[in-house]
């Protein structure tokens, strides 16, 4: 009679696909990379969570924001709030009277203005797992794609596999404005239905058990072994720039007379409708318009809207964040024993081609390195020949630039 091969009993895999196993009763069987897995989620339960910082108030999350984001100041406070909510919710003694509810967050700013910053930033004060997914990845069941729960694998990852420490964490979906029903809204950039992706999204969001590939990968399959992750305590944030949310916005406030607002008020900048005029005015009616379901947006209650930051706030973002990308480069510098100096007169032209980029505080950091890549590939040659010093001003930049158009013209 044939031998059976042996199966690990909780993922599938032969004996060609592993390198041990260890038998248990009867047929039982696990493999090496099972045992691993088991073996670091067991070791995370244990650890104490003792350092998560949840008691914090609002005005502290708030002050610490400050440190990081420049503007922003209504979202500043309203993520404050809504986040200290959040955490208290999980916290709170069951109530037989009350049932506080998930409130998860829709982050609509334009690109660039610091939603994934904000966010990153404060898992980091709570010191709670942080996990960043991109909408235009995920696809629904049956078609190439990741799984929309494969953004639980990766928050499982920021949290070294401890489940119970990921089941508190903070999941940000970025581009959910990609994503959009196909036909409703003027990004109509996908084939595969947005609208399914929404959908897919619906049970993880409001809060249920979903089953996730231990073995990190982004797709079910069979047979594999999966972990166990209940999504009620996860908070979800969705971002996106919404292009074209502000026109829909706009028309709807100047048809509407009757509501008071006078569309003469609100112009309309070389034909670019102005974000920071209307993005605050948004209304479920407006994004149910643009593309997102109902359903997702009934599962999403809190707003916030952020600012297209204006020339001085970019200005402010290259000297004051506490590692703004100058200080950043500076401590590299510092690193080699020299020193980056950047003149007052500088950051201007540095703003004006992030304006002309149109891609927010994002553009800056590769604008910096336009302008020091070069002092970089020599520095340490320059610091053994004594050359310790790299002073930028606007006329050494303003150089630099036009060398780099004139290249890419040619
Ligand atoms: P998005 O709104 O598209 O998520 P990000 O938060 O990813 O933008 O911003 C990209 C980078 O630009 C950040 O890492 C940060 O360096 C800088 N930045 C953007 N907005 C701000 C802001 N309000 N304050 C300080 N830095 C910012």
């Amino acid at each position: 009679m044939l031998e059976k091969e042996p199966v690990c009993s909780f993922c599938g895999k032969t004996k060609n696909e592993t390198k041990n196993f260890v038998k248990g009763i009867e047929d039982a069987m696990i493999c090496e990379n099972c045992i691993k897995i088991s073996h670091t989620m067991i070791l995370n339960a244990l650890k104490t969570n003792s350092s998560d910082k949840f008691n914090l108030t609002p005005k502290e999350i708030f002050n610490t924001l400050e440190q990081y984001v420049i503007g922003q100041n209504i979202a500043k406070k309203v993520l404050s709030v809504e986040v200290r909510e959040h955490y208290k919710r999980i916290h709170a003694p069951v109530s037989n009277y009350v049932d506080m509810e998930k409130s998860n967050i829709l982050m609509i700013g334009p690109t660039g203005c610091g939603k994934t910053l904000m966010l990153k930033t404060i898992a980091k004060i709570l010191n709670v797992p942080f996990a960043i997914g991109d909408a235009t990845t995920f696809t629904q069941a049956g078609y190439v794609g990741n799984d929309v729960e494969s953004v639980l694998t990766s928050l499982l990852n920021a949290s070294d596999y401890n489940v119970e420490r990921a089941q508190r964490g903070i999941i940000f979906i970025d581009e959910i404005d990609k994503i959009s029903r196909k036909g409703a809204g003027p990004s109509l950039t996908r084939d595969v239905s947005g609208e399914g992706v929404q959908q897919a999204l619906l049970k993880m969001i409001e809060g249920s058990t979903c089953l996730v590939p231990a073995d990190g990968s982004t797709r079910k399959h069979p047979n594999q072994s999966t972990i166990e992750f209940d999504t009620t305590n996860v908070l979800f944030v969705f971002g996106g720039s919404f292009d074209g949310l502000a026109d829909i916005i706009r028309k709807r406030v100047s048809d509407s007379s009757s509501m008071g607002f006078n569309s003469g008020k609100i112009h309309s900048k070389n034909n670019v409708t102005n974000v920071n005029d209307y993005f605050p005015l948004v209304t479920t009616e407006d994004l149910i318009k643009f593309g997102i379901i109902p359903e997702l947006l009934g599962r999403i209650p809190v707003r916030v809207t952020l600012d297209e930051l204006n020339a001085e706030e970019l200005k402010r973002v290259l000297i004051e964040p506490k590692n703004s990308v100058i200080k950043q480069y500076q401590y590299s510098f510092e690193l080699d024993g020299a020193s980056l100096i950047f003149e007052n007169d500088s950051f201007d032209s540095i703003v004006d081609r992030a304006i002309k980029r149109k891609v927010g505080a994002r553009g800056l950091r590769s604008i910096i390195y336009e302008i020091i890549g070069d002092s970089m590939f020599y520095l340490s040659d320059n610091v053994k020949n004594g050359i310790k010093e790299f002073i930028f001003n606007k006329e050494k930049i303003e150089n630099i630039f036009s060398e780099i158009d004139n290249k890419v013209k040619k």
